[in-house]
């Protein structure tokens, strides 16, 4: 792996990375009956600090996809941020960094179920930096996939075989030439990306679909309504997106953690709106970058800092 983590949270305590294996046997392995989050720590250099993003709203979702996995897991979302926090300071991490918690059926047998499988949480955090190449102008087509269903395997709880459906509309993307695909829902609106949610603006006005379309509950979505709404005076709509808005909206953008806001400018070979990154995806992107860099104190209640209350030693 690149930037390969030195420590894991594994089976109930931190041990080097390298000690963190399963067998391959291990359940979750074969039948995809795992769950993971992913969460990012910035960096902020005049600060010394590392700041984590949302990480109790994370660890709250991840618990929500065990629950839906029948998982019995002995932990509160706020002891997850506790062991976190140990795991970045004895990892010293003090660079943008991506984490990833990730709870699984670990029992290694033979037999596909839920029930009667032991439970466990790993969890490791590496150097990150930008994952979508072009976060200021991504050319997106409309995938031929549909989204998981509810009633198939819920899209909004994060659950590891589930991203076999992910991986089929991004790798299809990019082999046709584009950045990243769209997925319709099975009723043909638009859900989200391949691993993201997605936002038009039409007349002023942005638009996402609703939870209830088959997508993911995006921590980030969720930010950026809060802040389209209360610090952009931009009037926020959840209803279901038809495929024929995206080609005349004014502006288009996903969001999720790992794409942070990234404009979307062309679907299909259409340009939307100007064919360049809009005004309000502009402005809610540099507001969101300095949201997570700890710069808007207004903000600081979503961040938890890292290494700022080490106990300094005794003199
Ligand atoms: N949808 C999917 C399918 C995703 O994998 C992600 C990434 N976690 C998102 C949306 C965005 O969610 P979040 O903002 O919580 O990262």
């Amino acid at each position: 792996m690149a930037n390969s983590p030195n420590y894991a949270f594994f089976e109930g305590k931190i041990v080097p990375f390298s000690e963190a294996k399963v067998s391959i046997a291990t359940h979750a392995l074969h039948y995809g009956t795992g769950a993971f989050g992913g969460i990012r720590g910035y960096w902020n250099e005049d600060q010394e600090e590392l700041y984590v993003f949302r990480p109790v709203d994370h660890f709250t979702r991840l618990l929500r996809s065990a629950r839906m996995l029948k998982m019995d897991l002995p932990y509160q979302p706020q002891q997850l941020v506790g062991i976190l926090t140990e795991l970045l300071r004895t990892e010293n991490m003090r660079q943008d960094c991506y984490i990833r918690p990730y709870v699984y059926k670990a029992t290694p047998t033979i037999g596909v179920r839920l029930h009667d499988l032991d439970d466990e949480l790993a969890i490791f955090a590496l150097p990150f930096g930008q994952y979508v190449d072009k976060e200021e102008g991504m050319h997106v087509t409309i995938s031929s996939w549909r989204r998981v269903d509810d009633n198939t395997i819920p899209a909004r709880g994060k659950i590891a075989g589930a991203y076999v459906n992910s991986a089929l509309i991004i790798s299809d993307a990019k082999a046709a030439g584009f950045d990243d695909g769209l997925v319709l829902n099975q009723d043909g609106h638009i859900a989200e990306a391949s691993a993201a949610n997605l936002f038009i603006v039409r007349d002023g006005v942005a638009i996402t679909p609703p939870v209830t379309a088959n997508i993911l509950e995006g921590i980030t979505r969720r930010s950026a309504i809060q802040l389209l709404q209360e610090e952009m005076g931009v009037k926020v709509v959840e209803r279901n997106i038809d495929r024929t808005e995206l080609y005349i909206a004014d502006e288009a953008f996903s969001c999720g953690t790992a794409y942070q806001v990234s404009a979307i400018t062309r679907v299909d070979y259409r340009a939307i709106g100007t064919g360049k990154m809009g005004p309000i995806t502009g402005q809610l992107r540099n507001l969101y970058f300095d949201v997570v860099r700890g710069r808007i104190s207004k903000y600081a209640n979503w961040l938890t800092p890292i290494h700022r209350s080490v106990a300094q030693p005794a003199d």
